[in-house]
């Protein structure tokens, strides 16, 4: 004999035990992943590289824009110092100075570049900074939730494995390899209620004969359009 209501009982119990399975999963799958905060820790290691090299190349145009001013002052200072009256001499101090002139102007302009790149590059690592140390500092929080979680769910699903270990030998096993069966190719609905004479599975109107063979049979009865094990409550 075939208590079909126990069957229904052990379908509920494996879509609780499936449930509880993917929420496990789930957790799991949190817990490993650790890609969001590798990504902005990648992300900062990059801005940080970048910006020293922008501050090395800063640094060294810095010195030749002192370079250029300090030998600009120089030729200057000859130019215009009075000692030099030789037309042909002054002629080359003007070209020299004009030479000199346009590298300065060369080099500020890299400069300036420079000081803008500086400044991104310096503002946006800051932001790479932080967003970083919230993302790891939110996971650290998380994966303390998270493992209690998995932990609770562990725990739980042991019950309930417990419980189905219990249940299980008391329905015959043809039975239950036939729920089995069912549950699998139907996603875990093998036991399908009747309600006001069709099948809840597939929603077909069934016999009268078929609700009340599924009613007093000892044996399993199944819908003829899903195959599921009909149950009446
Ligand atoms: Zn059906």
């Amino acid at each position: 004999m075939v208590d079909i209501k126990a069957l229904y009982e052990l379908q509920l119990l494996d879509t609780e035990i499936s449930e509880q399975e993917s929420a496990l999963a789930d957790v799991r799958a949190r817990l490993t992943d650790e890609s969001e905060v590798r990504k902005a820790r990648e992300r900062l290691r990059r801005l940080e590289v970048q910006f020293e090299e922008v501050s090395g190349e800063r640094r060294s145009v810095q010195v030749s824009v002192d370079q250029f001013s300090e030998k600009l002052k120089g030729v200057e200072t000859r130019l215009y110092g009075g000692n030099i009256t030789n037309p042909r001499e002054l002629g080359a101090y003007e070209v020299e100075r004009d030479m000199v002139q346009r590298q300065l102007s060369g080099e500020e302009d890299k400069l300036l570049e420079l000081m803008v790149q500086f400044e991104d590059l310096q503002g946006n690592r800051d932001k790479a900074r932080s967003t970083s140390e919230r993302l790891e500092s939110e996971r650290t929080e998380n994966v303390k939730d998270w493992t209690l979680e998995e932990g609770r769910l562990v725990s739980e699903l042991e019950v309930q494995y417990g419980v189905r270990g219990r249940m299980t030998p008391d329905i015959p096993p043809a039975a239950l390899s036939t729920y089995e069966m069912l549950s699998k190719a139907r996603d875990g609905y093998a036991v399908a209620m009747i309600e006001r004479g069709a099948c809840q599975g597939c929603r077909i109107s069934l016999p009268t004969s078929v609700e009340q063979q599924a009613r007093i049979s000892d044996a399993i009865v199944q819908c003829s359009s899903c195959h599921r094990i009909l149950y009446v409550d």
